[in-house]
């Protein structure tokens, strides 16, 4: 019973039982026997919906209460961005009890000083490995750390920093208490060694799951039963499955291996849904399809609108922040009968369904080469989204057989399969390149044996009998960093490993430029590359900038497609001149690296001239998300490569600010002044100009008719960017305080 558990404030029984949470689910019990609510550390890897959020909170607001009313602060740590707000919307409940929950997401380079009055303090790793970094004061205030999701320290590119970050806590505080949350995997004993922590290891699930394939005309369950599914033929088999639900008014979730097919498997099941599809139903979902108009002006826009309008959707990470809310908020409501997405939506977003269908088990795989099967860990995941507790008597996920060698193989491979263990990415060398940089710069560690030290604190060392190899790769870093001006090694003689002749332990220091790139936030990689291509020019180009970030390991490149090569081939060549440091030539190795990192400064070039968003989004064969998430990306190393610049003398400080001011607005250099203004944006900037208006100081000055007719008579916005700017004409007095106005609206 929730009136029972230990060290709760006495609010939240009443409190979830408002949410319809009368007693704990079975692993819920199990970690407040483990002492979740007494401090202890705990590993909870329990399958996806069955109630791992409550876990975390029970640790969280016991932590914060503390033993003696004595409690600190709670970190909750998230593994995509997407996620923070979702955390934050759930636990700002908590504000009517007094607690303040903070989000923090933003850039790298701050304190995040605003966070100490926080008690729940919302943030991904990057973020809580960055506030380490900037020894923001209050981590010492931690009292309970929750790593949701910690199954991904697997990840190639996140996991490391996951791993680290977590050692850096612990380390920070000896009696912080660590919660962490992960899929039902196959070593969760091993994640409970290395965290010291007590374990529940639990298969539960609150509504039963039936996990299966179709093939022919009928679904294949793992309990052995077949139910028929005939595929009639007009339809292809997702479709019969998603009919079939429809007859039983289920909603299905089909999960698909790109963006692409996302779209066009939506595409397509708009035929199966919109039969089943009330007059009512059309009415709203014709609602929804506008607002979703309304959020941008793209071809992706217009196909969401279309299909949603005939009950069937699309998700993927490419998709605007409002669309994807957008759909998941009509998918719960039962409008939008069918959601085809990319793995993405299992990782957390809350969108259970009478039904999944996992139609792709392969996707590409650039660096594999090729197609590759998903893990399995993966597929259990979007499975585990079937079945809607409270509401479906079970959930059924089914995968998708097209023979029935492959229906065995579908049973071999995913549905009797255990999910695989989960291993430490750490040894890889640009993970440790940042890491070791930013374990010695903020004082982790002071020497190879004491960063060496450090290190048996992470998974790794947990999972490595053999300590010879991290050694190995440990000097090779330490050299990189040194000879790279990043670290200072001194005290004693070395040989060429940096292994030291006589015994006597040498002192590893960060340089300043040590400590500039590791508050920064960069891959050490990415900084000696940008210092390598600023030290030659005198005046940089916007161009030359965009490629300089856009081929550091910090930026994902865009892939070349057919007929791209030789496009930016010419124009590397029309433009060399522009492009900083040393180009690659045309037969090594490098240079399709070169042409991508170019392709992906064309687009920010595109984007800071000013052009609309639904041309680059074709010019570039990307969405209107992936244009936002460059963008991002190129403001903050932009906003890096200007601090470096500044820490060695360099004096390019306004090139580089220019063209970071450029692309954050998407403007050219005319407009940069007036599209700083709060609810200006690029477009209202570009009308303000054409009227004359060319900067701040006359915005200030201007005469309000003339702005509003500039502005197509938006009074409500006029005044609010006037408000934003500091207008003195006397009558704007008694305006309204400027709310928050979103950008470029129209
Ligand atoms: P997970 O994080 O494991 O994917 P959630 O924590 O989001 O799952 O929980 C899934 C749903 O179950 C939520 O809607 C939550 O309110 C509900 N839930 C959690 N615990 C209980 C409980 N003890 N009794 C009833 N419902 C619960």
């Amino acid at each position: 019973d929730v009136a029972d558990i230990p060290n709760v404030p006495n609010w939240l029984p009443e409190h979830l039982g408002a949410e319809g949470i009368e007693s704990l689910y079975p692993p819920q019990a199990a970690a407040v026997d483990c002492g979740v609510t007494n401090g202890d550390n705990l590993v909870a890897a329990i399958p996806t919906a069955s109630g791992k959020t409550l876990v975390a909170t029970l640790a969280m607001l016991s932590s914060i209460a503390g033993p003696n009313g004595d409690g600190g602060k709670a970190l909750y740590i998230v593994p995509l961005r997407a996620l923070a707000s979702e955390k934050e919307k759930e636990f700002a409940e908590f504000e009517t009890h007094g607690l303040d929950v903070g989000v923090s997401t933003g850039n790298y380079e701050s304190d995040g000083g605003w966070l100490a009055g926080k008690d729940i303090i919302v943030a991904t790793s990057e973020k809580v490995d960055s506030l380490v970094r900037n020894d923001a004061p209050w981590l010492e205030d931690l009292s309970c750390v929750v790593a949701d999701e910690v199954h991904l320290v697997d990840d190639n590119q996140r996991g490391p920093t996951l791993e680290v970050t977590l050692a850096k806590l612990q380390s920070l505080n000896p009696t912080l208490q660590t919660v962490a949350l992960s899929a039902t995997i196959g070593n969760a004993d091993e994640l409970a060694d290395w965290l010291d922590a007590d374990l529940v290891d639990s298969t539960w699930r609150p509504i039963d799951l039936k996990k299966g394939a179709h093939f022919g005309d009928a679904l294949h369950l793992e309990d052995g039963s077949q139910s028929r599914v005939a595929v009639s033929a007009d339809e292809n088999q997702p479709a019969a499955i998603v009919r079939d639900t429809l007859e039983d008014e289920g909603s299905t979730l089909v999960f698909v291996n790109s963006r692409r097919n996302a779209e066009s498997a939506a595409r397509r099941l708009t035929d199966t849904a919109e039969p089943f599809l009330s007059p009512e139903e059309q009415t709203e979902l014709a609602d929804i399809a506008t607002e979703i108009r309304e959020v941008s002006d793209t071809d992706t826009s217009a196909d969401l609108a279309d299909a949603v309008e005939q009950g069937a959707a699309f998700h993927h990470a490419g998709l605007a922040r409002d669309h994807r809310t957008l759909v998941e908020e009509a998918f719960r409501d039962r409008l939008v009968k069918v959601v085809c997405a990319t793995p993405t939506l299992a990782a957390g977003v809350n969108t259970p369904s009478r039904r999944v269908v996992v139609r792709d088990w392969r996707r590409y795989d650039g660096t594999a080469g090729g197609m590759q099967p998903l893990s399995v860990l993966e597929v259990h995941q979007m499975m585990g989204r079937a079945g809607r507790p409270g509401r479906d008597p079970y959930g059924e996920a089914v995968l998708v057989a097209k023979s029935h060698d492959e229906l065995d193989e579908l049973f071999e491979r995913y549905v009797w399969a255990e999910p695989e263990p989960v291993r430490s990415k750490l040894a890889a060398e640009p993970a440790l390149r940042t890491h070791i940089l930013a374990t010695v710069a903020s004082g982790f560690a002071s020497s190879r044996s004491g960063l060496l030290t450090f290190l048996e604190s992470t998974l790794y060392a947990e999972q490595t009998a053999d300590s010879g190899q991290l050694e190995t790769v440990v000097d090779d870093v330490i050299q990189y960093l040194t000879v790279n001006d990043f670290l200072d090694s001194e005290g004693s003689a070395h040989d060429s490993e940096g292994s030291t002749l006589d015994g006597e332990e040498e002192t590893l220091t960060a340089t300043n430029l040590g400590h500039t790139v590791s508050r920064l936030y960069l891959d050490p990689m990415s900084a000696a590359e940008i210092l390598h291509g600023l030290e030659e020019t005198k005046e940089p180009s916007a161009l030359g900038l965009y490629h300089l970030v856009s081929r550091t390991p910090d930026m994902y490149e865009l892939y070349l497609r057919s007929g791209d090569e030789e496009e930016y081939t010419m124009e590397a060549y029309e433009r060399e001149d522009e492009l900083l440091g040393t180009a690659p030539s045309e037969f090594a190795e490098g240079f399709e690296d070169w042409l991508s990192s170019l392709k992906t400064a064309r687009l920010l070039e595109d984007w800071s001239s000013e052009k609309e968003e639904e041309t680059i989004t074709e010019r570039y064969g990307v969405g209107p998300g992936d244009i936002r998430s460059k963008v991002d990306t190129a403001q903050w190393l932009l906003g890096a490569a200007e601090s470096l610049a500044t820490e060695r003398d360099l004096g390019l400080g306004p090139d580089i600010r220019e063209a970071r001011t450029r692309v954050e607005h998407g403007v050219r250099a005319e407009l940069v002044d007036l599209a700083g203004v709060r609810g200006v944006g690029r477009k209202r900037a570009r009308r303000l100009f054409g009227a004359g208006i060319e900067t701040r100081a006359s915005l200030r000055e201007a005469d309000k008719s003339t702005v509003l007719a500039a502005l197509r008579g938006r009074e409500k916005t006029a005044e609010n960017i006037l408000e934003n700017v500091g207008h003195r004409e006397p009558s704007m007095e008694n305006i309204e305080p400027a709310t928050d106005v979103t950008v470029d609206a129209d």
